[in-house]
């Protein structure tokens, strides 16, 4: 008889972020299995303790927030994108240019406020109107993005949250017709550069209606994803200049290069910071 861990204790481990062979131990009695358990739970619980203390004395910003951050001064100091801030609450007719109707997979997953308005499934309606605005008004190859909270119906699960921190960069006009998907993969490149991430694939993906995308992949899990233009919801917004744009998700980087395997450790949480639970 071999025994292995209850589900409250495997729940702990979980909780504590114990190391993936922790999880497949198997004992010759529970006493063994008990007297295991406590030793591992004590030496994790000093571990996560011991990062807590070391964000509060010296690192003082999470993981997440240096990778949101490595990203943006890659985009403003080496690449000449400026940041843009607009509002998280948009209206039902910004979704709808989106062709975020009835047969989209999103549309199950937006949260309303009321018939009108609605929280952002994503940046990319606001970024089409700033852009165009931009470009209208300066006559000036355009590179911005904004980093903030996107809103999504999710059933959960270890990589979706409800609220996620999405980073889109846009470039509009100013790119070579042609040459868009050269242009996605090299800024892909480099936003992985900046961030010192080493392993990822970059995955092409052609549909006819959305054209060629390209997403940003690490171990099967999606980081990022990336599309360009001319595309089929352009004319709506009035753009016709090629363009190409590239949506990451910080939290899943944060997930991948901090070693984690649930996302909500890194996400916006009242219950755990920089990836350690605060009930220890
Ligand atoms: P997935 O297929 O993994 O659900 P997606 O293709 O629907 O993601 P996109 O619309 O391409 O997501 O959003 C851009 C990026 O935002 C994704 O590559 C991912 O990193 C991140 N992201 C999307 N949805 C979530 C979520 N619910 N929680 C956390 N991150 C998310
Ligand atoms: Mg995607």
């Amino acid at each position: 008889m071999t025994d292995k861990f209850t589900t409250t204790q495997t729940n702990r481990l979980v909780e504590l972020n114990a190391e993936p062979e922790v999880f497949s131990q198997e004992f010759d009695a529970p006493e063994v299995r008990n007297q295991f358990f406590k030793e591992t739970e004590n030496r994790l619980v000093k571990k996560n303790r011991d990062k807590l203390r070391t964000l509060l004395k010296q690192q003082h910003k999470p993981l997440s927030i240096r990778i949101e951050e490595q990203i943006k001064t890659w985009l403003t100091e080496k690449e000449g994108f400026t940041q843009v801030v607009t509002p998280t609450i948009i209206s039902a007719e910004m979704l709808d240019k989106m062709t975020i109707t009835k047969e989209h997979p999103l549309t199950n997953q937006v949260f309303w406020l009321d018939t009108k308005r609605c929280l952002r499934p994503m940046l990319a309606p606001n970024l089409y109107v700033v852009m165009r605005d931009l470009y209208k008004a300066t006559r000036e190859p355009v590179r911005i993005f904004e980093a903030g909270s996107c809103y999504r119906k999710e059933s959960q699960g270890a990589q979706h949250m409800n609220e996620f921190t999405m980073l889109n960069l846009v470039e509009f006009a100013g790119i070579e017709e042609g040459t868009q998907m050269e242009r996605l993969k090299q800024l892909a490149k480099a936003a992985m550069e900046a961030i010192g991430m080493e392993t990822y694939e970059l995955v092409i993906e052609k549909s006819e209606v959305y054209g060629e995308t390209l997403d940003i992949v690490a171990d099967g899990l999606e980081l990022a994803s990336g599309a360009y233009g001319p595309h089929f919801l352009d004319g709506r917004w009035g753009v016709f200049e090629p363009w190409v744009g590239i949506g990451f998700g910080i939290e899943r980087i944060t997930m991948k290069m901090g070693g984690y395997q649930t996302i909500k450790r890194v996400g916006k949480s009242i219950a755990f910071l920089d990836g350690s639970p605060l009930n220890l």
